[in-house]
């Protein structure tokens, strides 16, 4: 299998050279050159297997090349080996047609486990035998740190440098990052927001001078692995289900569009999807963008559910290119001319292909806390605010005949002020993170300075060979 860009002009790469690449070189995003296909035979005898068996499953075809099954299945067995539930990503039945698809056993908390722990041992497989050092460089609003960092704490040829913005990340987010003491593992905080840190990490990308010192790599919903490891929990649910005898929805709390892209890419495997639900909070570009063709950027509203307060969805991009066509340069002008403006509106192509699968929702503080009571009282299942953004939308939605899974994207643990304002309820940490409070904490803080920043990560990353 070969990656290509989505702006047309930078290489095709391998799966090894895709994953540790982050980005590409002309700015846009790699995909596989062609979807690959699980015929209805295949997708049939996933039923009854192990999360680690449909995972080697799902991804064998995007590996082909690099990685065979019988080393998909010790990667696998081993990231998810990690896992508090032994069904990885178990369902949880509401009312009925009404599921929760819970993705938050892994050891941060929240969904972002399912791609970083995989991730992270890729990383190590791909690095163990080349002089090569990644200096993975990142800014956080809290849950893509912390997993990057569980994943990543201890492991060769490796340094993270996370920044999150001081202040702005709950304590239990902050904490499940600073009191990781690993060599590799280095915890900035910025005094600024966490749009100064995200800036401070693309000027590192695109100054030369620097990245050309390292080899700078990215763990954000950008890296293709990423999506492809969450791909596989759309096929382990759905077959749960009925599939591929019956048809299932997806409700998705979206964000970066990294999560409800990976749902579209199960369908073009094959697996029948009815319909995906893009929920969003009140910062509502993809909304907009689906329902009306307007892809602008408004101002960020902080909300309760901080990891999906966006402007801009890195992996709509994705979307866009494979809906319009899969012309690299026509993609290109389209973004150049979103870049230069903050809008763009959706071409004719895009917005059918769109409303084929997809369908979306906005959902405000109310409509959140009303639902958190409603999974409280009716279901006794407690939900953490992302979640109830997307089952708010999925209850609102009409997906037809079918059953329509909700991705439980993080404990409520995670974010227990919010969680006992709606419901009355406060949930505890699992034990596996309960001294979490006990533990030392170690970050150092910097000012929003590209020369403060830089001048600290140089004199700790190692340098290209
Ligand atoms: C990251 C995150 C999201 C958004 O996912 P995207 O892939 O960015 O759309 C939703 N909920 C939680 C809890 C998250 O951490």
């Amino acid at each position: 299998m070969r990656y290509i860009s989505t702006r047309g002009s930078a290489p095709s790469l391998d799966f090894r050279q895709v994953t540790l690449a982050g980005l590409a070189s002309d700015g846009g995003l790699y995909v596989p050159e062609a979807w690959p296909t699980l015929s209805q035979e295949a997708i049939a005898a996933l039923a009854g297997k192990s999360y680690v068996e449909t995972a080697v499953e799902v991804m064998a075809p995007f590996t082909a090349g690099v990685l065979d099954k019988a080393a998909l299945r010790e990667l696998a067995g081993q990231a998810y080996g990690r896992f508090a539930h032994d069904a990885v990503t178990p369902l949880k039945q509401l009312d009925h047609d009404q599921w929760l698809l819970e993705l938050f056993h892994g050891p941060t908390l929240a969904f972002k486990d399912v791609a970083l722990q995989f991730l992270g041992l890729l990383f190590e497989r791909f690095l163990s035998d080349s002089p090569e050092h990644l200096t993975i460089v990142g800014a956080t609003s809290g849950d893509t740190g912390s997993a990057a960092i569980d994943a990543l704490a201890g492991r060769d040829h490796v340094d993270v440098f996370m920044l999150h913005p001081a202040g702005r990340v709950s304590d239990v987010q902050r904490r499940q990052m600073t009191t990781v003491l690993a060599p590799n593992i280095h915890n900035i905080a910025i005094e600024g927001s966490f749009d100064d840190a995200q800036a401070l990490v693309k000027a590192m990308f695109n100054t030369p001078d620097f990245a050309g010192r390292f080899r700078l790599s990215a763990v954000n919903s950008i890296n293709w692995a990423r999506l492809m490891a969450q791909v596989v929990y759309y096929f382990y649910a759905a077959v749960r289900l009925g599939a591929p005898g019956k048809p299932i929805a997806f409700s998705v709390p979206t964000g970066n569009f990294g999560d409800v892209f990976a749902g579209y890419v199960a369908a073009r495997m094959g697996l029948p999807i009815a319909k995906l639900v893009v929920a969003t909070n009140v910062n509502d570009i993809l909304h907009r963008a689906l329902s009306a063709g307007d892809y602008s950027i408004g101002t960020v509203t902080p909300t309760p559910s901080p990891s999906m307060d966006i402007q801009v969805s890195s992996n709509f991009e994705r979307l866009l290119f494979d809906l319009g066509g899969r012309n690299g340069p026509a993609m290109a002008e389209q973004m150049a001319g979103f870049e230069a403006s903050k809008a763009m509106r959706l071409t004719n192509a895009q917005r059918e292909g769109a409303a084929a699968l997809f369908t979306s929702d906005r959902v405000d503080l109310d409509d959140m806390a009303m639902t958190m009571r409603w999974a409280c009282e009716h279901a006794g299942e407690v939900i953490d605010p992302h979640t109830a953004i997307g089952l708010a939308a999925a209850r609102r939605v009409d997906c037809g005949e079918v059953p329509v899974v909700t991705l439980a994207t993080a404990h409520p643990a995670k974010f227990t002020d919010a969680v006992e304002r709606s419901t009355g309820v406060r949930p505890t940490l699992p034990g596996r993170v309960g001294d979490l409070f006990d533990r030392e904490e170690r970050y150092v803080t910097l000012p929003a300075t590209f020369d403060a920043v830089t001048g600290y990560i140089a004199e700790r990353a190692t340098p290209r060979g």
